[in-house]
């Protein structure tokens, strides 16, 4: 048994079925029943791949939140990045934006259509250009939860200290506790606890959703990516859903601390200050992103080019806003499988690995990962 299959093992899995079926009679016996949300690109995508619902008893609903960074984007941020493209500067970007839906255009089509736009799988690539072509400016495409955003500041750090005047960020981050906070304020969300995200926690710590569980009075719980992780999690969260309790359990403390990453938190204070900021779907939420702070304007291409990114226009037709506000099932869109695939992706929940459509459609049709 290596480190991974511990955390597979099938036989566990079954007595986790049993368990929660336990705990399922015991909530309905109650009366009750809970509606649990995950918050995690990573967690949407194992939940899918190991058909965790299908562990879960009646009275229990897994729902998918909005953990996926590249489909929060909004589509004016997309909107944007192409109108720098056509201004002659090179755009770096982490390869799941490429095809996510602007208001009327992607960056792969602009890319086709003559735009230098690099997709990357590090932010040092935009470094590498940067020192490559000192007559152009490289705009890096800054988006994404707390877990990326200290990889991007490093990069920018080096990028500063080293005097390098042609690399910008245009900056679209976010930060998870607002927007749970955003999602238990919905009347027509009824979320009884959140399967918080792991990666983001290992920045931020769990500590970070005490006061929000504690003023909410949701329960939270950290968990970890492999299927025995996932059921550990949900059983979690039932057991407080029975207890009338609303804490932080941080189940996956072989990777989380409480108190997070001071290191990462320092670079992010450094650097960044909180803003309102459009999400895709749900709109603009309070203190919900981070900016570069004033000191910083000259690595600010929203600054330094008097852009202002302005919510987009969706596919009219696209429901991702539902999608990502656990209000629908993927399948429950009406274009889900039939005008949406991932060859031929409307909206950005089938463009990314992560999004709720793409799993959907990936694991449920079969396809192995
Ligand atoms: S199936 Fe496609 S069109 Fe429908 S919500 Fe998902 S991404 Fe949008």
């Amino acid at each position: 048994m290596n480190y991974i299959d511990g955390f597979r093992d099938p036989d566990a899995a079954a007595r986790y079925r049993v368990t929660l079926a336990q705990l399922g009679q015991e909530l309905a016996d109650q009366g009750g029943r809970a509606c649990f949300m995950e918050v995690c690109g990573s967690h949407t995508m194992a939940i899918a791949r190991f058909a965790i619902r299908d562990f879960l008893p009646p009275a229990v609903t897994l729902v998918s939140g909005p953990g996926c960074p590249v489909c929060v984007t909004d589509p004016g941020y997309i909107d944007a990045a192409i109108e720098l493209a056509g201004q002659g500067k090179i755009i770096v970007t982490f390869g799941d934006m490429m095809r996510v839906p602007g208001s009327r255009s992607t960056l792969a089509k602009s890319r086709a259509a003559g735009g230098w736009i690099e997709s990357c799988y590090s932010p040092v690539t935009a470094l590498e250009l940067a020192r490559a072509h000192p007559e152009r400016e490289i705009v890096f495409l800054a988006i994404g939860f707390e877990t990326t955003v200290a990889p991007v500041l490093a990069m920018l750090d080096t990028a500063r200290r080293s005097a390098l005047p042609n690399l910008t960020l245009l900056v679209a981050f976010k930060l998870v506790p607002p927007v749970l906070a955003a999602l238990i304020a919905d009347p027509e969300l009824k979320i009884d606890g959140f399967l918080c995200p792991a990666h983001v926690s290992a920045v931020i710590g769990a500590n970070a959703y005490r006061p929000f569980a504690e003023n909410h009075g949701v329960a939270c719980v950290v968990a970890g990516f492999e299927p025995l992780d996932i059921l550990y999690g949900v059983e979690g969260l039932l057991r407080q859903k029975i207890a009338g309790r609303a804490t932080v359990d941080n189940q996956y403390n072989r990777v989380v601390r409480p108190e997070g990453n001071p290191v990462a938190q320092r670079l992010m204070d450094h650097y960044l200050m909180p803003a309102a900021v459009s999400w895709r779907g749900l709109g603009v939420i309070p203190a919900s992103g981070l900016v570069l702070r004033p000191e910083f304007a000259q690595f600010d291409a929203e600054q330094r080019h008097q852009l202002t990114l302005q919510p987009g226009r969706p596919n009219p037709h696209c429901l991702c806003g539902e999608v990502l506000k656990g209000k629908i099932r993927p399948a429950q869109c009406a274009l889900f499988g039939v005008a949406c695939h991932p060859d031929h992706p409307l909206g950005p929940c089938m463009v990314s690995s992560e999004g709720s459509c793409a799993a959907e459609y990936r694991f449920a049709s079969g396809v192995t990962p």
